[in-house]
């Protein structure tokens, strides 16, 4: 309900005339920032898009990190590409070496007989597989994604990638302003980077995206040039107004409702909903606001993301929560590619990801702006269902 427009700053932003200039002055303010050339989009997957068709022929397969938002599917298979999912590490919800090793190993492909598997057992076990493995010569890519603000090991992945010669693109929807282990910030190591300015995301200005060229683009790419739909405009100009309203109206138990009416009458658009477009510009207000989000993260120096561990009997859970006022909906994720509603079109390949379908069933997380005071009685309702010696941060 746009938590991060409290304060009055729904108020700025339902009254932010933007201008043309605002569009220059963020192009250049992330061109300096991430070293290359920028173009701003009307979301991150629009933006992703972009960075996967500048680099890659259609066909190319790419390695993508196996707990992620069904927006970067969406960017693969709208660049013409294939997703390879890699099974993430507890710890930082990101693939690791290791998993990236086996998937470059190849799949070993199920064998249907009769109807029935046969060959769909992990892989790295030193068994013998009935099936062929899936050739992996086309794998092209990878896309780091710091999943919920957590770094990869990059120097590792780097030299992962340089021997199987791979491009890396960077995915910051999660990860803006978030340094790696070895001192460089998350952005400037591939190719090319991508930023979403979504609800939530680590700069949310509602929606709206950015690509950056780090590297001389193999495929030339059109700039988005058209103006965003009226409709899109208004909904971005209205949403922390709305939200700040249904806040409100959560004192006396009615905002929840109101704000689901708001998202089926089309006030309110649910971020995983917006459309890919790469023709389309952000809307000025929120090039401005993006702008303003940036130079504060670069100011705080703290990456503003998700505290996520994780639980046993979640629905038990969170319906509990409910009744004492907590809403945790929204959990970044609750499938392996999320949302729900869209999982099934992933064809997702749960047996060799046993680690992103864990983590898609037991964790729950909240952005971190949250404080201890916010949530006090929250925690201790956590505190029981917590799965005991997982990795998972305080
Ligand atoms: C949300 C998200 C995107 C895309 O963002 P949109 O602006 O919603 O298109 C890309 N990558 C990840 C990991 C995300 O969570």
């Amino acid at each position: 309900m746009a938590a991060e427009y409290a304060d009055g700053e729904w108020l700025k932003h339902l009254f932010t005339i933007g201008k043309r200039i605002d569009y220059d002055k963020l192009v250049r303010f992330l061109s300096r920032k991430y070293n290359g050339e920028t173009m701003l989009c009307k979301n991150g997957r629009s933006a992703l898009t972009l960075a996967l068709k500048a680099y890659f022929e259609p066909g190319d397969e790419i390695l993508v990190n196996g707990f992620t938002c069904y927006a970067v599917y969406e960017a693969v298979k709208a660049a013409g590409l294939k997703p390879v999912f890699v099974d993430i590490d507890k710890s930082n919800l990101n693939f690791s070496i290791e998993s990236l090793t086996n998937a470059m190993a190849g799949q070993f492909e199920v064998i249907r007989d009769n109807g029935s598997e046969i060959a769909s057992e992990p892989r790295n076990d030193g068994r013998e597989r009935s099936g062929p493995k899936t050739d992996r010569s086309s794998v092209r890519g990878i896309i780091i994604q710091n999943t919920l603000g957590n770094p990869v090991d990059i120097k590792a992945i780097e030299k992962f990638a340089n021997e199987h010669d791979l491009m890396i693109i960077e995915d910051l929807a999660h990860s803006a302003g978030v340094k790696y282990k070895d001192g460089r910030e998350a952005g400037t190591v591939g190719v090319a980077t991508a930023l979403s300015f979504g609800k939530d995301k680590s700069i949310d200005a509602v929606s709206g995206g950015a690509v950056i060229f780090r590297k001389e683009k193999l495929h030339e790419i059109k700039a988005p040039f058209k103006l965003p739909k009226l409709s899109d405009s208004l909904r971005a100009r209205f949403y922390p107004m709305f939200g700040a309203l249904c806040r409100n109206l959560t004192y006396i138990g009615i905002g929840g409702a109101v704000m689901r009416m708001m998202v089926k009458i089309h006030f309110v658009e649910k971020s995983a909903d917006s459309k890919l477009d790469i023709e389309r510009l952000p809307s000025k207000p929120e090039a401005v606001r993006a702008l303003n989000k940036l130079k504060e993260l670069r100011r705080s120096g703290e990456p503003p993301m998700r505290d996520f561990c994780f639980v046993h009997d979640r629905a038990e859970l969170l319906k509990k929560l409910q009744r004492k006022g907590y809403y945790f909906g929204g959990l970044w994720y609750e499938k392996p590619v999320s949302p729900e509603r869209y999982y099934n079109k992933v064809h997702f390949p749960e047996k060799e990801c046993p680690n992103a379908l864990y983590v898609s069933e037991h964790i729950i997380n909240l952005p971190i702006y949250y404080t201890k005071r916010d949530l006090g009685p929250a925690l201790t309702i956590i505190e029981p269902y917590l799965e005991k010696g997982e990795g998972q941060n305080e």
